[in-house]
């Protein structure tokens, strides 16, 4: 495939742009992820929560892709935090996925207000160990999440998923997660598609390059060295949103995004999201 693989701190390769199917119902996750693959993704995002784990096993079965050559990654609701309802809640995602492993299994959120991550971080450190997930880790952890989880368990997070777009640049977490060797990946990557791709800035970059401004923003997650996975139900876009590696931002681009960053949040701050 023409995108290329982060290795993770355990060695295993994961693309450096994959696929992402938060909010698509179940039938057209189905269509959705068949297109994504016929367009060239190899990796793809999805979690218990947001209800298809179903369509989107059902779209991999149908593609015949080897499962060797694809990077499934789902993540444990909040409801499940707990040593054996995650243990449960693997077991059930795994069933609807139709898959008997995952690439990459992840905690949705902290919850610091229940104080259970370490506990159910225990329970994907035995699901990595019995090679359930090839890598396991995080998402929407702080440093200091990272942190207490890292002091009190044994497998330091392969991945922190966080929110990060041109608008919540999220320095202080890269910084952090460069040190501890955790690869960032970034959801929303197209601040959810709303006025960043109308930012005079990014449309001129765009311009500039003949690409679109969506193409912009994913091509300067690839050279930050972010993991991104854009979501898309109409298909001129998935193909769109992959067509990124056949350009590059210069050192000017880069600065003028870099600029953008207004360390504004669209989705809860983890630090006080304790709902399910
Ligand atoms: P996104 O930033 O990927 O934006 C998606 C939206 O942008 C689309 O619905 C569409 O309206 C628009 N868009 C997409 N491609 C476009 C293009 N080429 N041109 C113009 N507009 C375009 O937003 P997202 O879906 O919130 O995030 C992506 C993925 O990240 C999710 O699907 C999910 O897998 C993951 N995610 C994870 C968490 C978490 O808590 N871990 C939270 C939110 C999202």
């Amino acid at each position: 495939s023409k995108v290329p693989p982060i290795i993770l701190n355990n060695g295993v390769q994961m693309p450096q742009l994959g696929f992402g199917v938060w909010q698509v119902p179940d039938d057209e996750a189905f269509t959705a992820v068949g297109a994504a693959l016929d367009a060239g993704y190899r990796s793809i995002d999805t979690a218990a929560a947001y209800g298809n784990e179903e369509g989107t096993g059902k779209a991999i079965a149908r593609s015949g892709i080897p499962r060797e050559e694809l990077f499934v990654t789902t993540k444990l609701w909040n409801s499940d935090h707990g040593y054996d309802a995650a243990l449960r809640a693997f077991d059930s995602s795994l069933e609807k996925l139709g898959l008997d492993h995952v690439d990459l299994y992840l905690i949705h959120w902290p919850l610091p207000a229940k104080d259970t991550a370490v506990d159910t971080y225990k329970a994907l450190e035995k699901i990595y160990s019995e090679g359930r997930a090839r890598a396991i880790g995080v998402s929407n952890f702080l440093p200091e999440h990272l942190e207490r989880l890292i002091d009190a368990t044994s497998v330091i997070p392969a991945v922190n998923q966080i929110e990060l777009h041109p608008h919540l640049q999220q320095r202080a977490a890269r910084e952090y997660h460069d040190e501890q060797g955790i690869t960032t990946e970034a959801w929303s990557p197209l601040g959810q598609g709303k006025g960043l791709l109308e930012v005079p800035a990014i449309v001129a970059i765009a311009r500039k390059h003949n690409v679109t401004p969506a193409q912009v923003v994913l091509r300067w997650h690839v050279q930050l060295g972010n993991v991104a996975i854009p979501k898309s139900v109409t298909p001129s876009r998935i193909v769109e949103n992959i067509d990124i590696f056949s350009f590059e931002l210069d050192e000017e681009d880069m600065a003028a995004i870099r600029a953008l960053n207004e360390d504004r949040r669209l989705g809860p701050d983890p630090a006080e999201f304790n709902e399910g």
